[in-house]
């Protein structure tokens, strides 16, 4: 087994195309055609974390926080950054993050924190717009069946509970090819005249990329012509966030007793909630202060994130129970999901879950 196929099991899985903008995921360090001889799972890249693989023979750290996110302009070891990617190249140890594309799916980072929780019934809190796209592309009649199929295979047609949605009309159209050109009908130089489908089809953001190569691949022209457009259409599949249930209501006393517990968290900075119980919970793994507006628009009771500055608190006043657990604490969980993926995927090589704390803030 290569890395280039552990890439390809987990971007099936978190396609690279949900990252954020600002998000630098995928294979940062290494070569996808090196033969992996174990996989050590970890939120962040420390130097901890690089000896940990050396020591227990692991040839990849798949990470959630990507190591290189901003520009690198020398790699002289200043920081624990170069230090990192230094000891990584001169140890054979390739790095991968898997970070705002895991935040995103369903199942992804702010599933695993409400399933720790014990949240029932979790939907995505704030759901991607656009979730969708439209192709509208113009195929020659005889090819419409093979290029829908390639589409439809690619993931293009899928909304909902349904599959293989799109919208074809009939028209003329002519072209001219030019001298260099290689026309899949007539002469060059001769104006030709064909019969062609306009067809429309409803893409998911994350089959984009894989939807415009299989266009490519399946279509008779030399320039296939092609406009995505974006969709009204939100996807309930992806997006930022968690809302869900307890089983129970709980007080604030309780509830806060319970996050300690869960989330293994001595101190929380919280508000408190407008009725003295919680049972509608919205959470977000990491920095999810923007969210805030999200959770209280869903009439959550309490919201779970962290990095949540002073002034948002006083958004959450008397309005809903608002606490900061911590980003590593309210991300912890991710460690597991990372792996129980891989090794449901792959058996075999050894994933083993890092035994460091990467955490670098300590309370006291
Ligand atoms: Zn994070």
């Amino acid at each position: 087994m290569k890395i280039k196929d552990l890439e390809k099991l987990l971007e099936d899985w978190a396609p690279l195309s949900l990252q954020e903008s600002y998000d630098n995921c995928g294979l940062l360090v290494g070569d996808g055609e090196t033969k992996i001889s174990s996989v050590l799972v970890s939120l962040d890249v420390t130097e901890e974390v690089i000896l940990e693989a050396i020591h227990r023979d692991a040839n990849i750290i798949v990470a959630h926080h990507p190591i290189i996110f901003k520009g690198l302009k020398s790699l002289t070891g200043d920081n624990e950054v170069e230090r990192c990617i230094i000891m990584a190249i001169k140890n054979d140890i390739a790095l991968y993050a898997i970070h705002t594309n895991l935040d995103s799916i369903s199942g992804g980072v702010s599933f695993a924190m409400g399933e720790a929780l014990g949240l029932l019934n979790m939907k995505i809190l704030s759901p991607k717009k656009p979730g969708f796209f439209q192709l509208v592309t113009h195929v020659p009649r005889k090819y419409t069946k093979i290029v829908s199929e390639a589409l439809f295979d690619a993931g293009a047609g899928r909304v909902g509970s349904y599959d293989q949605c799109k919208f074809t009309v009939q028209g003329n159209s002519s072209f001219r090819a030019l001298k260099g050109s290689n026309p899949y009908k007539g002469d060059v130089g001769n104006l030709e005249l064909a019969t062609e489908d306009r067809l429309e089809l409803i893409v998911p953001i994350e089959c984009k990329e894989l939807v415009e190569k299989a266009l490519i691949n399946s279509h008779p022209y030399e320039q296939v012509s092609y406009a995505w457009l974006e969709m009204s259409n939100s996807s309930q599949d992806i997006g930022f966030g968690v809302i869900g249930e307890l089983e129970t209501e709980l007080s604030d006393k309780d509830f806060i007793n319970k996050i300690k517990k869960v989330f293994g968290v001595k101190v929380i900075k919280h508000t408190n909630s407008k009725s003295n119980l919680v049972k509608r919970v919205a959470l977000c793994g990491g920095s999810g202060s923007e969210l805030l507006a999200d959770a209280i628009k869903l009439k959550s009771d309490a919201y779970i994130t962290s990095d949540i500055s002073y002034h948002r608190f006083f958004d959450a006043k008397k309005v809903i129970f608002l606490a900061d657990i911590g980003h590593w604490e309210s991300e912890q969980h991710t460690i597991q999901l990372i792996t129980d993926y891989i090794r449901s995927k792959m058996t075999n090589f050894a994933v083993i879950k890092t035994e460091s704390i990467t955490n670098p803030i300590i309370t006291s």
